[in-house]
This record gives structure tokens, C-alpha cells and sequence, in this order.
């Protein structure tokens, strides 16, 4: 799928998109055009069915301006009551960035935290629910990115629902390619962003809120800009944003979206990612490499491979050689373990996997080091 002159980023986000997803941005927006106006309703709606659910039932999408970190934020200050009690499932940075989010912001939180290599202990959390009554709401990351390992989404929905628990999931790094229905997990918001498995620009996030919880949040949220309540409803009012809206990105996402459903939506966005993975830890492990997490417990969206040994390897050097070869790779961001990541999601199919993998033995060979 190469068609430029740019690498493939084989990274959590941005990642590579597609020319037609780029072509879409060549043009200019009021924030009041009709056509405009249309636009950010068709993107809500579009928003709406990747999450299983339609315009006009219990849910409602809500659009914000900014990275994904802004519409997390925005969803734990603007849903969490000041006397509630957010519990935040945490296995990795972006966890920890959420219980951050809710100290900065003055939100009694507790934090659950298992080891990076380890999926939400789920016996751990039933009694965690059980023992604290002041717990109002809970926080799941779905994937978490710091390693790439898959959360028990389900599990988790049933034992918050079970506990009577408002759910707020962050799925920035899955939603789009793996299978998340909210009305019938259930959870009150899923969170993400633009720029990750629907493969759009970055500029934009979003929360599916159930409307119920949405109207009860007005003035919760302690700042202007990121207020959802007051952002839902001028947008519901006007049909358009508060504050400048990402007029471009909206339009590549619009596009993007219009493309996850010719390619037959989650389960054919999912399908292809699999793919993609499966071809990265073949060629891979094919090579001498080790993955951080067990299959099981693996997305197919991003691998952590272990860093080799050899005191030949250092990622900066491997890092340039591989992007001179057209492969942006990410860094590791484990605590513990040195680490690399590759990303399996954006517009890359199982071929410019398998030249990946190939470049990656290339510059093996280069730098002369061996994995043992
Ligand atoms: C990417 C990501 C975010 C948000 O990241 P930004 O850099 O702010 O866009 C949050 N949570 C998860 C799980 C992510 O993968």
C-alpha cells in the first residue's frame, strides 16, 4: 500500500492513511457551511454505527477538537461527578495517564494496577467494587498500547454492571478493528480518537455517551473547552462546533470512515490488522525476536519485541536504518523491560508487513547483531 515518498509508519498513531483520506483535506471549510454542518452530523452518525449502536437511541456521539488525551480528560472530569469516585484498571501509561488526569482535576480516584505483562485481574476488581461503596465509576483501557495487550473488555462491562458502576472504556487504540457493541457490553462512554484503527488524521477525538448520563453532567466538568455536556448540546443545538472546529481532519475522517465501511467495517478492518500481525510475529520470531506478551493475551494492533542483547543493537541506530529503508517503527515504553514496538494498524496490508520484517533482517545484517 505504499503510494508515497513518506515511510510507513508502523506506529500506534498518526499512522499511514490512505491517498484518498489525504485528498479529502484539499479544500476549505466555514465552520458554518452547510455542507459543513452536514459533514459533522454524518461523522457522528458514522461514529455511532462503528460502535453498534444508531442516531436516535439511548447513546449519542460527541466530537472534540484536539489529541486523544483531550477527550479522555474531557470524558473523566466532564462524567465523574466531584462526589463520585472514579477506579481506574491500570496495566500501562495510558492508565496511569488517566488516574493523572483525575488528580490534576481534584476526582477521588483508586487506581488497580497489574503488572504490564498482565490483563486487568478481573477476580481483583469484584472485590475491589465490593470493598470500596464510594466507587461511582470505572475506567478500562481496552488495549493498552504501552504493550499492545488486550484487556478483558466484556468481563469488566459485566462485573460494573453487576456492581450498578458507570463504564467509561478507553478504546483509542482498538476502536474500529476489534468488536465493541457499548449497548451490550454495557458502558456509558467509549472514548477515542480520529487517528488510530479508523485510520484518520490526528486533530480530532470522540466519546459515545448513553444520553441519559450525558444530560445529568452539566457543569461537572471545571473547565470551558473541555466540557462535553456544553459541547453536546450547542452542537446539538446548532449543528455546529464550539470553538474552531478541526474543519480538514473532519473531512479525512469522513473519508476514513466512509472507507472502514467498504471494507466491511469492524470485521474487516479487524481481519486485515490480524493479518497484518500475524505475518509481523512470523517474520519476526522467523528472525530470532521475542515478543513481550504471550499470544494470548496479544491485540493484533501493536507487538512489543524484547531488545536484543547484543551489545551491537541500539534502537537509534536500528531506528534510522530501518526509516531509510521507508519503516517508521516506535519506541518501547515499558516500565521494566527494554523494548521496541511495531504497529500492525493504519492503511499497511500483509505485504508491506512482510517488507518490514525483511528490512528488519536486512539491518540486522548491517549492524551485526544476533539474537540468541
Ligand atoms: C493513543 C492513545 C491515547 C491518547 O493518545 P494521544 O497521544 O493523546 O492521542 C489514549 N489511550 C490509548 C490506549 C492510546 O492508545
Amino acid at each position: 500500500m505504499t503510494d508515497q515518498n513518506s515511510p510507513l509508519l508502523l506506529t500506534p498513531g498518526p499512522l499511514t492513511t490512505a491517498p484518498e483520506t489525504r485528498d479529502a483535506m484539499l479544500r476549505d471549510w466555514g465552520s458554518r457551511d452547510t455542507a459543513f454542518i452536514e459533514l459533522t452530523a454524518r461523522v457522528r452518525r458514522r461514529l455511532l454505527a462503528v460502535a453498534g449502536v444508531e442516531e436516535g437511541g439511548d447513546f449519542t456521539c460527541v466530537p472534540l477538537q484536539g489529541a486523544g488525551t483531550f477527550i479522555i480528560e474531557a470524558a473523566i472530569t466532564s462524567l465523574v461527578p466531584t462526589d463520585g469516585k472514579l477506579l481506574v484498571l491500570v496495566n500501562g501509561a495510558y492508565g496511569e495517564r488517566a488516574a493523572k488526569i483525575c488528580a490534576l482535576a481534584g476526582r477521588a480516584h483508586a487506581v488497580l494496577a497489574d503488572e504490564e505483562s498482565a490483563p486487568t485481574d478481573t477476580d481483583a476488581l469484584e472485590r475491589a467494587l465490593a470493598e470500596d461503596a464510594d466507587i461511582t465509576h470505572l475506567l478500562i483501557v481496552h488495549c493498552e498500547t504501552t504493550s499492545g495487550i488486550l484487556n478483558p473488555l466484556e468481563e469488566t462491562a459485566a462485573i460494573a454492571a453487576a456492581h450498578g458502576t458507570s463504564l467509561i472504556v478507553d478504546a483509542m487504540s482498538s476502536f474500529g478493528a476489534l468488536p465493541l457493541d457499548i449497548a451490550a457490553l454495557p458502558a456509558d462512554a467509549v472514548v477515542a480518537s480520529a487517528n488510530k484503527c479508523l485510520e484518520g488524521v490526528p486533530g480530532v477525538g470522540f466519546a459515545i455517551v448513553r444520553t441519559s448520563v450525558l444530560e445529568g453532567s452539566a457543569g461537572n466538568a471545571g473547565t470551558l473547552s473541555l466540557d462535553l455536556h456544553d459541547q453536546w448540546t450547542y452542537m446539538e443545538k446548532s449543528g455546529q462546533w464550539r470553538f474552531t472546529p478541526p474543519t480538514h481532519v473532519l473531512a479525512a475522517l469522513d473519508e476514513a470512515l466512509a472507507r472502514h465501511e467498504a471494507e466491511g467495517s469492524v470485521a474487516g478492518r479487524g481481519a486485515r490488522y490480524r493479518r497484518n500481525c500475524d505475518v509481523l510475529l512470523e517474520g519476526m520470531r522467523a528472525l530470532g525476536f521475542e515478543t513481550y506478551l504471550g499470544d494470548n493475551v496479544q491485540a493484533p494492533i501493536i507487538v512489543t519485541f524484547k531488545e536484543p542483547a547484543d551489545p551491537k543493537y541500539d534502537f537509534e541506530e536500528f531506528y534510522r536504518r530501518l526509516h531509510d529503508r521507508g519503516f517508521a517503527i516506535y519506541p518501547g515504553k515499558l516500565t521494566k523491560a527494554p523494548s521496541f514496538r511495531i504497529g500492525c494498524i493504519g492503511h499497511l496490508d500483509a505485504s508491506d508487513m512482510a517488507r518490514a520484517v525483511a528490512a528488519v533482517g536486512a539491518v540486522m545484517d548491517e549492524m551485526g547483531f544476533r539474537l540468541t
